[in-house]
């Protein structure tokens, strides 16, 4: 919890900073940024570009809060997003399946997925 003590600094205790919205409030994101420097999939180590997702989606009630946020790299994010692959566990022993593949092998594609996101053709 290194990253948590240099906000607390001014007073702010990030894990109580919640947003309702779809937004992220500044030390919310520098927090998220803190901890998460690289994609959190294992065996990823994407560190530029990342994306913050909702790990439940607001859609699905989840909140905008630091237990509920993780930095994803654009494939992995979009492989969360639209291909049913879920965000399990909690920092520092994440996993990341899709139930109807199993669990990813860190740095292997989906087999049916070429690295830019799109559908191989058959
Ligand atoms: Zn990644």
């Amino acid at each position: 919890m290194r990253f948590l003590s240099a906000l607390l600094t001014d007073g702010t205790d990030i894990r109580t900073v919640c947003h309702l919205g779809r937004t992220i409030p500044s030390r919310l994101r520098t927090a998220i940024e803190m901890r998460d420097r690289t994609c959190v999939v294992p065996g990823c180590d994407v560190g530029r570009h990342l994306e913050i997702d909702h790990i439940t989606p607001v859609t699905d009630g989840g909140p905008t809060r630091i237990d509920n946020l993780a930095r994803l790299c654009r494939w992995h994010h979009y492989l969360k997003t639209h291909r049913g692959y879920h965000l399990l566990g909690k920092p520092g022993s994440w996993r990341f399946d899709n139930p109807e593949q199993g669990a990813m092998q860190p740095g292997r594609s989906p087999d049916t997925l070429s690295r830019s996101g799109t559908a191989r053709s058959p």
